[in-house]
């Protein structure tokens, strides 16, 4: 049956996901084959926007921490420009939209414009990341609170989270774009009364052939990051379940299958 929730003129917002295709929803793919106009972020992949047809206009917006990039009000006119002159737009972002995406802007945008936009969620970057650990983001009885934060603070701006909530035990931290600030944090949660030894995951290129998992203590958070090319999207989970025992024997499928 066609479905009709993509009409000229109108927005879809998309995550892409992690980064491997695979973890794209069949939506995502529906939305970027019917697209006239794919903009997407530097952490879309290439393997992503392989299904993107040929006819279909793709254009770079860029949007990397640290990098030269379009800013949001840019990007805001172009997808609203884009829909006003009838086109299907994709706005393809990593991850899941709604996780510090910038959603709401580009939603707001919209609105005022008078222009229909839509949301489709994707795998969130955290999710891929225990996943790959073999881990989980919950441990019951223990790690019963999940509180994801950026480490990212506005230009200029110290890093302003309410670091004695962060400190609880019982709340497993997912830190977004926290490569740069990981002495900072580490600082804060230790003053704050986070325990030294509590298990850390540092997850880089979650989902993608180069995957590098670390694991360690919050005391050493930031020299395990150090390692960690400033190109490579990182994301740090802080939490006792991260410190249980993963999956026995963790079997990397994609490597295991090309042998
Ligand atoms: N909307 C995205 C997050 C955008 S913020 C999501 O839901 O995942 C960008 C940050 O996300 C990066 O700096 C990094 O901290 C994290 N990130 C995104 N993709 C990642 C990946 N494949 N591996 C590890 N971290 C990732």
């Amino acid at each position: 049956m066609p479905h009709d929730d993509f009409p000229a003129g109108s927005v879809w917002l998309v995550g892409a996901g992690p980064g491997d295709p695979d973890l794209l929803t069949r939506k995502a793919l529906r939305l970027i084959e019917a697209a006239d106009i794919v903009f997407y972020d530097a952490l879309v992949g290439p393997g992503i926007l392989d299904p993107i047809p040929a006819a279909t206009e793709r254009v770079s917006v860029g949007k990397r921490s640290g990098r030269h990039s379009r800013d949001q009000g840019t990007i805001d006119t172009l997808i609203v420009a884009a829909a006003q002159i009838g086109q299907r737009v994709v706005r393809l972002k990593g991850g899941d939209p709604a996780v510090f995406g910038r959603t709401a802007e580009e939603v707001a945008a919209c609105n005022v414009a008078g222009v229909p936009v839509r949301i489709c969620p994707g795998i969130t970057a955290a999710s891929a990341a225990v996943a790959a650990a073999g881990t989980s983001l919950t441990l019951r009885g223990v790690a019963r609170r999940l509180t994801l934060v950026t480490a990212h603070a506005q230009a200029g701006a110290p890093l302003d989270l309410d670091w004695r909530v962060l400190a609880d035990r019982d709340a497993t931290l997912g830190i977004y774009m926290g490569r740069t600030a990981a002495a900072t944090v580490t600082q804060q949660l230790l003053a704050a009364g986070r325990h030294p030894d509590t298990p850390v995951l540092v997850v880089v290129n979650a989902s993608l052939h180069d995957e590098r998992i670390i694991r360690g203590r919050l005391s050493s958070l930031a020299f395990l990051v150090e390692a960690i090319s400033a190109s490579d999207p990182a994301i740090l989970i802080v939490g006792e379940e991260v410190g249980t025992t993963p999956i026995a024997a963790p079997v990397r499928l994609r490597e295991a299958a090309r042998q």
